[in-house]
C-alpha cells in the first residue's frame, strides 16, 4: 500500500496526513486563499484542524512567515469554514 503524503502544520509543527490539513496558498500576486483542491500554484502552507493551534498561529503570525506575504484577517474565517467542511466530510 502506498504511504499517504504527510505535511507539517505551520502552527504546531506537528506532522499530519496531507488530507487532514488545510492548505493555504499565496499566489504570485501575493493573494492568499484556501486551497481546497490541493493543486493551486504558489507557495503553500498547512494548518491542522486544532482550534488552539490556529489561534496560536494567528497570534504568532506563523502563516505570514510561512507564506512570506501578508495574510488578510478574513482568511481565518475561511480557514474555520474549511476545517468545519473537512470535519463534516470525515464523519460521513
Ligand atoms: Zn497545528
Amino acid at each position: 500500500m502506498r504511504k499517504e503524503p504527510e505535511r507539517t502544520c505551520v502552527g504546531c509543527r506537528g506532522i499530519f496526513l496531507q488530507k487532514d490539513l488545510i492548505r493555504i496558498v499565496a499566489n504570485k500576486e501575493g493573494q492568499v486563499s484556501i486551497d481546497d483542491t490541493g493543486r493551486k500554484p504558489g507557495r503553500g502552507a498547512y494548518l491542522c484542524q486544532d482550534q488552539d493551534c490556529r489561534a496560536r498561529a494567528r497570534k504568532r503570525q506563523s502563516l505570514q512567515r510561512a507564506l512570506r506575504c501578508p495574510v488578510p484577517e478574513t482568511i481565518w474565517i475561511d480557514i474555520d469554514q474549511a476545517v468545519t467542511a473537512l470535519q463534516d466530510k470525515g464523519e460521513e
